[in-house]
């Protein structure tokens, strides 16, 4: 068995073991996400750092008795976690702070930070016997549970906006789902799967719905912490849609802290497009999220445009009880963080992730962080996920190819020589 106290619904309190509910909170419909609660003494005696120290697994299976699934589980093939922390000097310097990393989860096996998530899910819906399992997205869930549902050979249906990036759609088709694009937005394509779900009984992967895509999505702050020698920093900046990533982050670092592994809570800010600030606005007016009404999305960061976001009780609490922040960021900052974070780190990024690092520049302006702090920034997603934006932030920073014949000559001229 896993190591569940009971899992809690965010808005009343009400608790329930795992085998009482599918999803949500019975008395508050999809509104009621569930929060898992942990035996942390159960936990201590099954995993501490010395024995992850002598665990060759770099997945995030080597933190098995921390995550909602049996011990003996079985669990995709796919190698999902263990992305590197890079250490990110000249990024720092660019911006006067002394200490800066980028954990690159474009390295994850389907090339987004959704797939810590959907690793989850399979086992879940594999632990149900689910027959089929569904999700929405705005295309990076879809892919990641698209790519770990072939690793097992698990029928899926997908619903993903028409209007989702190309490669997101190929990945989805090449792993072979059965995809919906939908005539709307990722908030229409999000009810329409609910639905369908519930119409033909299939498991549900969705975000701020199935409470256990925070649990995989956690594992990134384990990383971190661990590949800083369990000297958690001082602050983590996360791009903002949903809010599940975001949640996720602050619940690995909440167990983090009741096991005693670290010592202090980092910050954790929030980045949200400008045209998809449902949480940043909230935060900013002591808006309740269950009664403030869904906004009209719309960023080039596809990834974090929500108008309704899922995961908001979460993403609240995360930001809350760690003592954060939310930022606003323009798409013109988000484009351009895009070749700023490539050219100063090596990392290629999507606009959703590199709005992380804008996040981090805005914070930088209004004096949220200080030069001595250790900051960890998340690029959540691959820029080969959405390469027309790519170009799009090439041609903002003028950025030229040298068109050439074959011939030495023309090579010479476009050196200027
Ligand atoms: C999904 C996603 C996000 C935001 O995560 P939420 O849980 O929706 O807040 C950020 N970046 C990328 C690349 C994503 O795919
Ligand atoms: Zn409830």
């Amino acid at each position: 068995m896993p190591h569940i106290k009971y899992l809690q619904c965010m808005i009343c309190g009400k608790t329930y073991q795992p085998d009482e509910v599918k999803y949500v909170c019975p008395d508050h419909g999809n509104e009621g996400i569930l929060d898992v609660v942990y035996d942390y003494d159960a936990i201590a005696q099954a995993i501490t750092p010395a024995s992850l120290a002598e665990n060759p697994d770099p997945t995030i299976w080597r933190y098995k008795p921390m995550l909602p699934v049996a011990p003996d589980a079985a669990v995709p093939p796919l190698t999902v976690g263990g992305t590197p922390l890079y250490d990110a000097p000249r990024l720092a310097a660019g911006l006067g702070l002394k200490h800066v990393w980028v954990k690159d989860d474009g390295r994850e096996p389907t090339a987004s930070f959704k797939d810590r998530a959907s690793a989850i899910a399979i086992v879940k819906a594999q632990e149900m016997g689910a027959k089929v399992i569904t999700t929405a997205s705005t295309g990076n869930a879809a892919a990641a549970l698209s790519g770990l549902a072939a690793s097992v050979d698990q029928p899926n249906v997908i619903f993903v906006p028409a209007s989702a990036p190309q490669a997101k759609i190929a990945q989805l088709l090449t792993f072979g789902s059965t995809v919906m694009l939908v005539d709307g937005t990722y908030d229409d394509a999000f009810e329409l799967c609910l639905e369908a779900a519930d119409a033909f009984g299939w498991y549900n992967r969705n975000t701020g719905y199935n409470p256990y895509m925070s649990e995989g999505k956690k594992t990134v702050s384990y990383e971190i912490c661990e590949q800083l020698g369990w000297d958690a920093p001082d602050v983590i900046f996360v791009s903002v849609g949903d809010g599940c990533i975001i949640g996720g982050v602050y619940k690995g670092l909440y167990d983090l802290m009741q096991l005693g592994w670290i010592d202090h809570m980092p910050r954790i800010i929030g980045v949200q497009a400008e045209g998809s600030n449902y949480l940043a606005e909230a935060w900013e007016k002591g808006e309740d999220v269950l009664t403030k009404p869904p906004i009209q999305a719309h960023s080039v960061a596809d990834s974090i445009s929500a108008g309704l976001p899922r995961d908001r009780l979460k993403a609240m609490r995360a930001v809350r009880e760690s003592d954060g922040a939310f930022v606003t960021v323009s798409d013109e900052a988000i484009l351009a963080a895009i070749p700023e974070l490539a050219q100063k780190t090596g990392v290629f990024a999507e606009p959703a992730a590199a709005a992380a690092y804008a996040g981090l520049r805005k914070a930088v302006d209004l004096g949220l962080v200080s030069p001595e702090e250790r900051i960890v920034v998340l690029s959540t997603g691959s820029g080969l996920k959405d390469v027309a934006s790519a170009m799009k932030a090439a041609e903002l920073t003028s950025a030229q190819p040298h068109h050439v014949r074959p011939s030495l000559e023309d090579v010479k001229r476009a050196l200027g020589q």
